[in-house]
């Protein structure tokens, strides 16, 4: 079935959307099973979890004594991550999807720089009533880049967005617009970014046909893959 699943999606999806595997909550055998279906993105939004699916694939290639099995997968994150759980993800992660606020952008940095590491982020935008409590307000997001230059061991490399949790597609295809709309202002008003800042990470199970229409970059999807999580 993931086999089958990820098959379909990338024959799906245009050759400009990556596919990310959202394999929270699911053992590590079903990202190896991704893996070996041609799977290599896989997103976690847990610290721990995360963790512990890096030392499982360690103990895996000690066990076999392959050290290099699997070596080309990558992990994005995509949870709110607290400034004091930095190490648990940084050093593993090509991506921080999620990076809902100033403070945790700030810190990002200074890790970074203790680090001697560059780490690549997309900032998280609330566009809906829904997530008031985190993501940046529109305005904040466009003064943070404004200041983008003073953080010199942070990438941006653009926008992760999410819709409202319902069935009603036009009020989907509205949040996906808006955040478009503020990906594409961000592209004009910054300029020297824009080589740079290229990625809209909009998409779920439930909604990425329609997020792909409104210039998705990277699809996170994880229960069409994986099944349904067992919180
Ligand atoms: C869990 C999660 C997903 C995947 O959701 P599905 O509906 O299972 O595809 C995508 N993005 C974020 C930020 C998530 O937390």
């Amino acid at each position: 079935m993931i086999k089958e699943t990820i098959n379909k999606l990338k024959s799906e999806l245009p050759a400009t959307v990556k596919l990310v595997a959202v394999s929270k909550f699911h053992p590590f055998e079903a990202i190896e099973e991704a893996y070996l279906a041609g799977q290599r993105i896989f997103a976690e939004s847990r610290p721990q979890e995360l963790l512990a699916k890096v030392r499982r694939l360690d103990e895996i290639r000690a066990e076999r004594g392959e050290p290099d099995y699997m070596s080309d997968i990558e992990w994005h994150f995509i949870g709110h991550l607290q400034t004091n759980k930095l190490k648990m993800v940084l050093p593993y992660v090509s991506l921080v999807q999620s990076v809902d606020s100033l403070h945790l952008l700030e810190a990002i940095d200074k890790w970074g720089e203790a680090n001697a590491k560059v780490i690549e982020v997309l900032l998280e935008p609330h566009v809906t009533s829904e997530q008031t409590k985190q993501g940046f307000d529109p305005d904040e997001l466009m003064n943070v880049l404004s200041t983008a230059d003073g953080y010199e061991h942070i990438r941006f490399r653009g926008i992760m967005g999410m819709a409202t949790f319902t069935d009603d597609e036009a009020v989907v295809r509205s949040d996906f617009s808006r955040i478009k709309a503020l990906a594409d202002s961000i592209r004009e008003v910054y300029p020297g970014l824009v080589s740079d800042f290229t990625e809209l990470s909009i998409g779920m199970s439930d909604d990425y046909p329609i997020a792909v229409e409104y210039g998705s970059t990277m699809v996170r999807i994880g229960s069409m893959i994986f099944g349904e999580r067992n919180y």
